[in-house]
């Protein structure tokens, strides 16, 4: 296909203000390259969300921005000064390659015929070019495709490669738009969701549905070293509602560190990577866990795929730290200098792989008796604390000893036949317990930054208050549900401009759903979840979460207070609407 096509698309994308809309017109591009080749479905799906590889595949490109900016100038025979200053004035690679590149002062080569199957090879090429001259070779390439490019096909290029493309859609409208391709209608993507929840890999999705069908996307296999979507807990208004839930006699009640969800994969060859909760890959982050992990799970686990809580430790590796610490080995520098500041175990809950075995359906004792046969030193790799009863008194006295060695809380688990691991699902087989909910009516969330208010007095200058959302996950939008302004310290306050600044937008993303009278002064890209704990959910005109068709009440959580910034959450793990909805019903 001409790149032109898909650039078509993306301007399609970017104009659109309705999230139906948006799905509508992937649909029909993904039906007509389906129709035309469908060859070329599967890689036209992945670039369809302007990147070239799943979010998993860190596919960073290692270019900077100067040196775009630098190859726009070469191609268009312009210099770099006038580049830079026109960078200066339009504030956007993209706007700056489609000005000059619109009637270009000289070209090497015809314009217009790069095709979208050069440009993800040549950008896969960048990503693995290394070494000396690196940069000298990547220019020459972006070079040649920038020549290749005029118009609006040069502005979408330049922002692909500096991935900040800002389109508004994600896996999910994908997932919706296949389905709407293949079936008609938006109500397979449960089912297309389900096979993504193993292989959160669209490309792969797209190619299945291509190859083979609706009727064989489950059998997609797991593999390891390609992450699952983490199966979460639910939630419950009171201890006892939670033996209503749990199916079984028996529970499985374990500690809730508030420590890093981890998924480690190891493969035969050895090789070991660790995902984190946003299926980001932190291998590089944590050295020091892998050679742990080589030491301490036994060699017959040739291949594996478990789950735990990183902690921070003491220096001495004895008393267990605050998530703030932990937060600290976040870096991609003095990594070897953190390893001896902040000291880490792992607690491993869950085993969802051995062997060649998928333990996924396996019920949570046996994958639990399979763990313990594979720990084997248990000094940094240890089993998270639990215990087992049927008592609704022993859960509560358990919770309490939790609280006073400093956890979060606990996370009760079913171990009825079907207690399995539900990959991507927040599911009633496992159901938080924590310490916030024991505090009169006060409950934390985790809500997604939809906008910004300017700030008035002290705050002049900077952001006052935030306009905060919960994700829908059955209609795939951020429905607005609070003003947050309360608890955000001098600190934050500085630095929100500078975490935001490249998720912002000029008008209101088609997936996110506001009340007129709340439009903020700042519109941004879902992206960034912060942590706030409120003292009441009311339903009312001015928020929109959980509204139902046709009324214009939704759910707004009332007297937030801002805690701390979630960079382990992304923006579709955020509190969803209908987690909000069946606590405001006191389910
Ligand atoms: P929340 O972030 O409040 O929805 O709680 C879910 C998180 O609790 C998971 O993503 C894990 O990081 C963490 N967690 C801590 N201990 C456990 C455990 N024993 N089982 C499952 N998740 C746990």
């Amino acid at each position: 296909m001409q790149f032109s096509k898909l650039s078509t698309l993306y301007g399609r994308l970017e104009a659109t203000a309705s999230g139906n809309e948006l799905r509508q017109i992937l649909a029909d591009f993904f039906k007509e390259t389906y129709q035309k080749n469908p060859e070329e479905l599967s890689i036209l799906t992945q670039l369809s969300l302007g990147k070239i590889s799943p979010d998993y595949i860190s596919a960073v490109l290692g270019v900077a921005e100067k040196l775009v900016l630098k190859a726009i100038a070469k191609a268009s025979g312009r210099s770099v000064k006038e580049i830079t200053k026109h960078m200066h004035h339009l504030g956007d690679a993209g706007l700056v390659a489609e000005l000059v590149l619109k009637q270009k002062a000289f070209t090497l080569v015809p314009t217009g015929d790069l095709t979208t199957d050069e440009l993800y090879q040549t950008l896969h090429k960048i990503k693995d070019i290394e070494g000396s001259g690196s940069q000298d070779i990547k220019e020459k390439i972006l070079i040649s495709i920038f020549q290749k490019t005029t118009g609006q096909d040069s502005k979408y290029l330049a922002r692909i490669i500096l991935g900040n493309m800002r389109l508004g859609v994600a896996d999910m409208t994908v997932l919706d738009a296949l389905s709407i391709c293949f079936t008609g209608d938006k109500s397979n993507k449960p089912r297309l969701e389900r096979a993504y929840n193993v292989c959160p890999d669209i490309a792969k999705i797209a190619k299945q549905l291509a190859d083979k069908g609706i009727e064989h996307i489950d059998e997609i296999p797991v593999k390891v070293g390609r992450p699952i979507r983490v199966m979460l807990a639910q939630r419950v208004a009171s201890l006892s509602n939670m033996s209503e839930k749990i199916k079984s006699n028996l529970f499985q009640v374990e500690a809730k560190y508030d420590g890093e969800r981890v998924q480690v994969h190891k493969e035969r060859d050895g090789t070991i990577t660790l995902y984190s909760r946003r299926m980001e890959n932190i291998t590089d982050q944590l050295p020091d866990l892998v050679e742990y992990l080589k030491k301490e799970i036994h060699v017959m686990a040739v291949e594996y795929i478990l789950e735990g809580e990183i902690m921070a430790l003491s220096e001495d590796a004895k008393i267990h730290q605050s998530f703030q610490t932990l937060m600290q080995r976040k870096r991609k520098t003095e990594i070897e200098k953190y390893i001896k500041k902040v000291p880490v175990a792992l607690y491993v809950f869950d085993l969802l792989y051995l062997n060649g075995e998928s333990m996924m359906n396996k019920p949570l004792i046996e994958r639990g008796e399979s763990i313990d046969k594979i720990l084997y030193k248990k000094n940094r790799i240890r089993r998270i604390e639990l215990i087992q009863t049927e008592s609704v008194d022993e859960v509560q006295s358990f919770f309490e000893k939790m609280l006073k060695d400093g956890n979060e809380g606990v996370i009760v688990k079913s171990t009825a036949d079907d207690s399995h691991y539900k990959a991507g699902a927040r599911d009633w087989n496992w159901i938080k317990w924590k310490k916030d909910y024991m505090q009169n009516l006060v409950d934390s969330f985790d809500l997604v930054v939809i906008g910004a208010f300017y700030g008035k007095g002290k705050r002049t200058g900077a952001y006052g208050s935030l306009l905060c959302a919960t994700y829908n996950h059955k209609t795939d939008t951020f429905e607005s549900v609070s003003k947050l302004g309360t608890g955000l310290t001098d600190k934050t306050l500085e630095e929100l401009p500078f975490i935001l600044r490249e998720h912002k937008v000029v008008k209101k993303p088609a997936r996110v759903i506001i009340n007129k009278e709340m439009t903020p002064d700042v519109w941004f890209e879902p992206f960034l979840v912060v942590e706030v704990i409120a003292a009441e959910i009311s339903q009312g005109k001015m928020h929109c979460a959980a509204r139902t068709p046709g009324s214009d009440r939704g759910l707004a959580l009332r007297f937030p207070r801002f805690i701390q910034i979630r960079a382990d959450k992304g923006p579709e793990d955020a509190t969803s609407s209908e987690e909000l909805l069946s606590l405001y019903e006191g389910i």
